[in-house]
């Protein structure tokens, strides 16, 4: 089968590599369907994190070819959306909705590389998602944001506290940061104010749900967030790029008492503990367990009540994953969808 390895940054090759065999008893084989290039993937790409012949990719939906004799909630031929961390579902942390922390949990990006024909997934029936039925071609983008970015922004707004009434800034315009502002949307926010400056990302962001715009950055938007929230800072802010700049953008924008949800990984980030302190915000995030949403996600896309597959903006087979990597590294494309 082929799959995608980047064997050191901005060198991405499609490579033969061995068919994936069902190892323990809980795991399943799916042939993806779909799979795409995350931004979380640009960061080995531009060398701020090591790449040395990583196989690479964690976002994927397909259809299941095989499973182990311990499979119980997943038959051959279905088709699944799965996490992109493996969680068993069961364990303490899994069972309270971490399942991003799972005992047993593995980084999807790590140890598969799902930007690939086909996938070995551990502990199917705690990492997959199978949907209704067979859907139809339209829906799979939308599932396949379900995977990562619509799971991630998701959490991003429950940690953040959205809820009705309340106003919402959402720092970063990616794709995260674009499905924060959908979550937001469906959540109840009243007001929605993302922050960017690139017009085709506007667009979308107020297609999903923004009622305001703010172009500036750093301590300029932060002042921007303070003017429209009567000096007070918003209710509740998403944090979805994972650089210094950014998260102290996020806490500098949010109000005292509110709540800071980040989920952009963060790199070289240390916050000033005295004006952590005197700021009585709330932080939670990290890596999302995109499980505890997954099966209410996926009826939401059924139901076609959600459209998150428009942040897909280019659309590449497999092959031509080093031009998508390429597209997303000069900001040519949102995010990239490979179709295998
Ligand atoms: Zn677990």
């Amino acid at each position: 089968m082929r799959g995608v390895v980047m064997y050191r940054p901005g060198d991405v090759r499609v490579e033969d590599r061995d068919d994936p065999k069902i190892v323990d008893p809980t795991d399943a084989i799916i042939r993806l369907t779909a799979t795409c290039i995350c931004g979380s993937d640009l960061w080995p790409y531009r060398g701020a994190e090591a790449a040395d012949h990583q196989v690479m990719g964690h976002e994927y939906v397909g259809v299941v070819e095989e499973i182990g004799s311990d499979v119980k909630t997943l038959k051959v031929g279905d088709f699944v959306v799965g996490s992109f961390v493996i969680s068993d579902n069961t364990c303490e942390i899994c069972l309270v909705g971490y399942q991003s922390r799972c005992v047993h949990g593995s980084f999807v990006s790590r140890d598969i590389g799902t930007q690939s024909d086909k996938a070995r997934i551990p502990y199917a029936d705690g990492t997959l998602v199978a949907t209704p039925g067979q859907p139809d071609p339209e829906l799979i983008p939308s599932l396949l944001a379900a995977s990562d970015v619509l799971g991630t922004g998701w959490f991003a707004a429950v940690a953040a506290e959205v809820g009705p009434g309340k106003t919402v800034a959402v720092v970063g315009d990616g794709a995260v940061g674009l499905m924060g502002v959908l979550a937001a949307k469906q959540l109840g926010a009243e007001r929605i104010i993302a922050m960017s400056r690139h017009a085709d990302r506007q667009e979308l962001a107020r297609y999903y749900g923004a009622t305001d715009i703010v172009e500036e950055r750093g301590d300029e938007g932060v002042a921007k967030i303070k003017e429209l929230t009567d000096g007070l800072g918003a209710h509740s802010v998403i944090e979805a790029v994972g650089t210094q700049q950014s998260m102290m953008q996020a806490v500098r924008a949010t109000r005292p008492g509110g709540h800071i949800g980040y989920v952009g990984v963060s790199h070289d980030v240390g916050l000033p503990g005295d004006e952590l302190f005197f700021s009585l915000v709330h932080l939670h995030g990290g890596p999302a367990p995109v499980r505890r949403f997954l099966p209410d996600l996926i009826q939401l896309i059924w139901d076609r009540k959600i459209d998150p597959g428009r942040v897909f903006d280019l659309t590449l087979p497999l092959e031509e994953a080093a031009e998508g990597y390429k597209a997303m590294d000069e900001r040519r494309a949102i995010k990239v969808l490979l179709t295998v």
